[in-house]
């Protein structure tokens, strides 16, 4: 299984630091065997002497140049990150990233070999209007993305999940999945308000391969425990 943290804007250096010590701590003595990523905001990456994969929450397509305020692949590079995560909820609605842009941003990491969890979600408006609508949607999104890439992994956040404690039904997580899998080989995560009380259940439905957890990660004792309900 793969468990992914996206911490977002929150952590500094040194937290992070704490929390990748502790976590790498119970992954020796859990003798853990599952995929674990972890993103933290990019003044917090660093090379770490740990099994977890550390990733950047985003980058600009570049190596190096003008583009003030961004990270490139130099800045990645000198920190060994060779994971990105892509067209997440919070890029496309509130940073106003446009799917050319993600598409453009997944073809560059892409072509450097990254591993992506590349995220896709519906609005609460799609959502309302049935599965076609939102599978049409959701083809929008994966519209322009090599789905055959042996380093992709998808996770299927829908937006009005995402920090608001609403989580859809398992059997529409279920649904929506079992949609996705006859599109796609890669591994699916679910992600949208995963927290340790919902958490064994997501990760046992059928076509689960993971979960990208936000707020919830922020934890490392219940991120690990959400680690430990990934041993199906
Ligand atoms: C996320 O940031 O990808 C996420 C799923 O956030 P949360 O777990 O807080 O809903």
């Amino acid at each position: 299984m793969i468990i992914a943290a996206n911490f977002k804007t929150n952590m500094t250096r040194l937290s992070t630091k704490e929390y990748v010590n502790e976590l790498t701590k119970y992954l020796k003595e859990s003798s853990d065997t599952n995929d674990i990523f972890i993103f933290p905001p990019a003044t917090a990456l660093d090379k770490f002497e740990t099994p977890i994969n550390i990733g950047a929450q985003n980058a600009y397509i570049c190596n190096t140049g003008a583009f003030t305020g961004e990270i490139g692949l130099e800045q990645l590079n000198e920190f060994d990150i060779k994971t990105i995560l892509i067209g997440h909820s919070e890029r496309r609605h509130v940073l106003g990233e446009s799917n050319e842009e993600i598409v453009k941003k997944f073809n560059f990491y892409k072509e450097n070999n990254f591993k992506i969890i590349y995220c896709i979600g519906e609005t609460l408006e799609t959502r309302e209007k049935g599965y076609d609508e939102l599978i049409a949607y959701l083809d929008t999104q994966l519209e322009g993305i090599d789905l055959s890439y042996k380093n992709l992994i998808i996770a299927y956040e829908p937006v009005w999940a995402i920090g608001t404690g609403v989580v859809p039904k398992e059997e529409d997580i279920l649904k929506t999945h079992s949609l996705l899998r006859e599109k796609v080989k890669a591994p699916l995560l679910y992600g949208g308000s995963v927290k340790v009380n919902n958490s064994k259940e997501i990760l046992a439905l059928e076509n689960v391969d993971g979960i990208l957890v936000g707020g919830a990660s922020l934890f490392v004792e219940h991120f690990s425990t959400m680690i430990s309900h990934a041993n199906k």
